[in-house]
C-alpha cells in the first residue's frame, strides 16, 4: 500500500509572493485534492535577517485570496508542526547530531583566511569554485576530539564516491557524477543549520512524499538526496517545475525588474481570482491543447504532473486579459457592481458610501462595460467619465466636438430636445435622434460624434443611448450646454 500524498509549498518570506511560488502552491494543492491527500504550508524563516512579518502576512493573505489556503500549517496547526521552521531549532539540531554520528557530514576546521584563498586559487586557474575538501582527510577520531576541545568548525556534507540519479517526475532521470556535487555546508559555526539540511529534515518529518517546486532547485535536490540516503530515510518523489519567464521573452522573470511578478500586483490591478488561478494553472501545464477556461474543480480532475512542459512557461497578460474578460463578462451583475465600487471610492469618484444617485449610476455603468472589462481597476479608466464633475475631453474627443463649424449649434438644440424627450428605452431614445437629424438635414453620423463627445469627454466607450442613460436627462443636457459652451459660437 503506498502512503497517502503529502505535499507541501515551502516559500522563504522574504519579500512578496512571487507567481511562480502561487503555481507551486497551486499545483502541490492540485495533487493533494486530486488523492485525497495533505497540502501542507512551511515557512522557511532561518534567515533572520531577510525575513519580515509582512512577508508572512502577504504569503497567508495571497494564498488566501486565491483560495489556496493550506491543510496544515503555521495558522491552521497541525500534527507535524510547528510550520515554522524558526520554530524547530531543536529538532534540527538533534538530526544534525545523528547525521554527524551516521558520517553524511564531517567537521570542517578551515579559516576563512584559508576558504578565500582557495577561491581566489580557482579563480585564477580558471576551475569551478567549490571547497576542496581538505578537512575531508581528518580522520574521523581526531576531527571529534577537536570539536570537543572547543575549536570552532562548521559541518559539510559527506557526499559520497560514485553517481546520484533523480528520477525526476518531469524531467526523467538526471544522473549526476557525484564529483560535482560541493560538500556545502549544512550546520553554521554555532550550530544554526542551512535550508538544505533543514528541508530534507522538515520534509521528512512531515512525511512529505512529492516534493514539487522549482527548477531552480535542482541543484540542490542533489545534495538533499545525498542527506536522504546519509540518514538512511526513504526519499520522496520530486517534480521540478519549469522557469517562469518573462512577458516580452526577456528571459527569466525578475523580482527586481518585473512587477507582474507579484501576486499582489494581479490582485491590486483586480484581477478575479478564480481567472488569475486558472491562468496560472497554465503556465507550464496543460490539460490538452485547446482547453483553456477551466474552474477550481475541473483543474483538480484533470491535473497531471506528467503534463508539465520542461521549458520554460512565459507570462502571456494579454491571455490573462482574455480569460479574465470571459470570467467577467459570466459573472452576476451584482458582483460587477460588488467588486468596482471600491475602484471608484478609492479614486475618489463616488462617495465612500455612495448616495441612492452614485448606486445607479455604479449600476449602470457596471451594466454597460461588463462585457469590456478585463480587471476590476480598468473602470476607474472606462468610466471616470460618469462621475467627473467637469468632463475632461480626449484630444480625438476635442476633434470630434469641433468636427463641424456648426457643431454647437447642433449640440445646444440637441438639448433642447432632449430636455423633453422620454428617456428611459434606449431604443426609443435613438429612433428619436435619428429623425432629429433628419430634419435638421444632418446625418447621423454628423451628430454621434460630437454628442459623444460632449456627453464623455471620449472617442470611444458604451453604445451612445445607453451613455444618455447612466448620465441621466439632466447631467446630459449639462453636459451639452458645457461642451457649446467651450467651442463657443
Ligand atoms: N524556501 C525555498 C524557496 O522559497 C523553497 C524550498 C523548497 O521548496 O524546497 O525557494
Amino acid at each position: 500500500m503506498t502512503s497517502p500524498v503529502r505535499v507541501r509549498f515551502a516559500p522563504s518570506p522574504t519579500g512578496y509572493l512571487h507567481v511562480g511560488g502561487a503555481r507551486t502552491a497551486l499545483f502541490n494543492f492540485l495533487v493533494a485534492r486530486q488523492s485525497g491527500g495533505t497540502y501542507i504550508l512551511r515557512l522557511e524563516d532561518t534567515d533572520t535577517e531577510r525575513n519580515t512579518d509582512a512577508s508572512v502576512r502577504t504569503i497567508y493573505e495571497g494564498l488566501r485570496w486565491i483560495g489556496l489556503d493550506p491543510d496544515e500549517g503555521p495558522e491552521q496547526g497541525g500534527p507535524k508542526g510547528p510550520y515554522r521552521q524558526s520554530e524547530r531549532d531543536a529538532l534540527y539540531r538533534s538530526l544534525a547530531d545523528e547525521l554527524l554520528s551516521r558520517g553524511g557530514v564531517y567537521p570542517c576546521f578551515c579559516t576563512k583566511e584559508h576558504l578565500s584563498a582557495m577561491r581566489e586559487r580557482q579563480i585564477a586557474a580558471r576551475v569551478t569554485q567549490r571547497y576542496d575538501r581538505t578537512c575531508r582527510a581528518i580522520p574521523r577520531d581526531d576531527a571529534l576530539a577537536r570539536v570537543k576541545a572547543g575549536e570552532p568548525y562548521t559541518l559539510r556534507l559527506n557526499v559520497p564516491e560514485g553517481e546520484t540519479l533523480l528520477p525526476d517526475l518531469i524531467r526523467g532521470d538526471v544522473l549526476v557524477k557525484n564529483e560535482d556535487i560541493e560538500d556545502i555546508i549544512l550546520v553554521r559555526t554555532g550550530g544554526a543549520v542551512v535550508y538544505n539540511l533543514a528541508v530534507v529534515f522538515d520534509d521528512h518529518h512531515m512525511g512529505v512524499t512529492h516534493v514539487i517546486r522549482g527548477e531552480d532547485h535542482l541543484t540542490n535536490t542533489f545534495k538533499q538526496l545525498c542527506i536522504y540516503d546519509a540518514m538512511g530515510w526513504e526519499r520522496p518523489k520530486f517534480a521540478h517545475l519549469p522557469l517562469i519567464l518573462a512577458p516580452a521573452g526577456e528571459g527569466k522573470l525578475s523580482k527586481r525588474k518585473h512587477p507582474e511578478a507579484a501576486l499582489e500586483w494581479y490582485q491590486k490591478k483586480g484581477y478575479p481570482p478564480e481567472a488569475l488561478l486558472n491562468w496560472i494553472c497554465l503556465l507550464g501545464w496543460s490539460y490538452d491543447d485547446k482547453t483553456e477556461i477551466m474552474t477550481r474543480d475541473e483543474m483538480i480532475a484533470r491535473f497531471s504532473i506528467e503534463r508539465i512542459v520542461k521549458s520554460g512557461a512565459r507570462l502571456n497578460l494579454e491571455k490573462l486579459d482574455w480569460m479574465s474578460g470571459d470570467y467577467i463578462r459570466r459573472m452576476p451583475l451584482e458582483r460587477v457592481i460588488a467588486e468596482i465600487t471600491p475602484y471608484l471610492v478609492e479614486a475618489g469618484l463616488v462617495s465612500a458610501s455612495p448616495n441612492a444617485d452614485e448606486i445607479e449610476k455604479i449600476r449602470a455603468v457596471a451594466a454597460a462595460e461588463q462585457g469590456r472589462l478585463r480587471c476590476w481597476s480598468q473602470i476607474v479608466e472606462l468610466a471616470g467619465w460618469v462621475f467627473a464633475k467637469d468632463v475632461a475631453f480626449e484630444a480625438k474627443a476635442e476633434a470630434n466636438l469641433k468636427k463641424r463649424p456648426d457643431s454647437a449649434d447642433i449640440l445646444r438644440a440637441y438639448a433642447a430636445g432632449l430636455a423633453v424627450q422620454a428617456f428611459d428605452d434606449p431604443k426609443a431614445l435613438e429612433a428619436w435622434a435619428r429623425a432629429w437629424a433628419g430634419e435638421r438635414g444632418l446625418g447621423f453620423g454628423d451628430i454621434v460624434h460630437p454628442i459623444r463627445a460632449a456627453l464623455t469627454g471620449r472617442a470611444q466607450g458604451p453604445g451612445l443611448f445607453d451613455v444618455h442613460r447612466i448620465l441621466g436627462r439632466a447631467a446630459c443636457v449639462a453636459r451639452l450646454e458645457a461642451a457649446a459652451a467651450k467651442i463657443g459660437g
